[in-house]
């Protein structure tokens, strides 16, 4: 239980000096919380954390579209100083969206726009989005919201442009590092490939305490994500590692919560950093004999007491999408199995096992006799042959939507849930004729 007049640091302690783990440390309240004289944290489904100086504020991080006015309220009720300065951990929409309400805010105090400070590949997230607009509608909505495959077109579209309109743009870039002093507060901006090729945390020797974005998030890493881009898991350790060396009393990721205390830091980050060393280090030792992509993902796992830890729980991301993302990184998109270089359509394959089953039919009853079971991998195989053997089948989309409801309620990560969601939701429709309404979760670090 957290109680209401437990500041973010005492219950961060507490949780992680007595390993609580069913607690969510991921809190949308919009609420502002001191943590040292000039510091301050905004807690939302991206945080804001905000530092005075005698030239105005920095932001770390704006939030995202939807809590942007939120975070601002917040801020102003903490301070009316102008925003001097926000630096972007990266480009997520959730750490980018909430700029165009730092901008109004600006412009109704009559305040000049704040300088934005951002790696120089940040910009080229931005485009890529742009350019990938409709995907990243979808994939976001199938990743929160179990939006299908089929019906990106009907489902996948917000209405809403997946970058806001007015969203900010660095105007200040940097390569590996930049050391700047802003009204006085001498900050280190520090590059890092991690969750993304454009990170940047930031070292402010006068608190001792370092903005770490998505690099740290109380949960395991974000190094893995089925629907996204690469991740690189050995420089993110890297990066962890720099972080430990300057010996922070204070760090403040941009999800979760801020922990305090050196040793406490210390150990949390060597934590992460020694779990992605070692699965990267199991990864690349089993492809260098010769093992597949399907041996690798069945052999190779994060020890449960690892999982267990508050911070490290799976329930964003997990430790197995990590390590198609590491084989990914070190080989390349083919898993090692001959039938799957070059294969067969889905429908061809499915048509020829339902024959062989004996229809369609039959291998949706075995299916869900597999599921009962409790061995959902093999009972989804068996589901999709018979999906695309007979799409119009009532009884096989029975059959489908209730193997994936069960199989979501039994994953862990948001993004496994999310993408068997959709196909629940893609039999349903098949069923009914009626385009499933999007729930979108955000409450992603809740263990429900
Ligand atoms: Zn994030």
């Amino acid at each position: 239980m957290t109680t209401a007049s437990e500041s973010p640091i005492e219950l961060s302690t507490r949780l992680v000096d007595e390993g609580i783990n069913n607690v969510a440390p991921n809190r949308i309240t919009h609420e502002l919380s001191e943590l040292g004289d000039n510091l301050a944290l905004i807690e939302a489904f991206s945080h804001v954390i905000a530092l005075k100086t005698d030239e105005g504020l920095v932001a770390f991080d704006t939030s995202s579209s939807p809590s942007g006015k939120h975070v601002v309220a917040a801020l102003r009720a903490w301070s009316t100083d102008p925003v001097n300065t926000i630096v972007y951990t990266h480009g997520h929409m959730d750490h980018v969206g909430g700029s165009r309400n730092f901008a109004s805010d600006a412009r109704d105090a009559g305040n000049p726009t704040p300088r934005v400070l951002g790696h120089k590949k940040l910009s080229d997230r931005l485009d890529r989005y742009a350019a990938t607009e409709g995907y990243n509608q979808a994939i976001n909505r199938r990743q929160f919201g179990g939006v299908p495959q089929s019906l990106i077109t009907q489902m996948g579209n917000s209405g809403r442009p997946f970058i806001p309109d007015g969203t900010l743009r660095p105007d200040v870039t940097y390569e590996t590092s930049l050391v700047e002093t802003v009204g006085g507060v001498e900050m280190e901006h520090n590059y890092a490939l991690g969750e993304t090729d454009d990170h940047t945390w930031t070292w402010i020797p006068s608190a001792k305490a370092i903005t770490a974005g998505d690099l740290f998030i109380w949960n395991f890493p974000n190094c893995g994500n089925p629907q996204k881009v690469q991740r690189y898991p050995l420089e993110w350790a890297q990066a962890l590692r720099a972080m430990a060396a300057k010996e922070p009393e204070l760090l403040v990721p941009a999800h979760g919560l801020p922990i305090a205390g050196a040793d406490r830091i210390a150990g949390c980050l060597d934590t992460v950093a020694s779990t992605l060393e070692k699965l990267v280090a199991e990864v690349v030792a089993a492809m260098n004999t010769g093992a597949t992509l399907d041996e690798i993902v069945h052999s190779i796992k994060v020890a449960d007491e690892t999982l267990a830890l508050p911070y490290m729980r799976p329930f964003y991301d997990e430790p197995e999408f990590a390590i198609r993302n590491i084989w990914r990184l070190y080989g390349g998109w083919w898993d090692g199995h001959p039938a799957r270089l070059k294969p067969a359509p889905d429908s061809a394959i499915g048509a020829e096992v339902a024959r062989l089953a004996g229809g369609a039919g039959a291998l949706a009853a075995r299916a869900l006799e597999l599921a009962e079971a409790g061995d959902f991998r093999l009972a989804c195989h068996l589901i999709e042959f018979a999906a695309v053997a007979e799409p119009e089948s009532n009884e096989v989309h029975s059959a489908r939507s209730e193997i994936y409801a069960q199989r979501g309620k039994a994953e862990t990560s948001l993004m496994a849930k999310g993408i068997f969601r959709g196909a629940k939701a893609e039999s349903e429709y098949v069923i009914t004729g009626e385009v499933p309404e999007v729930k979108m979760k955000i409450a992603l670090l809740d263990p429900s």
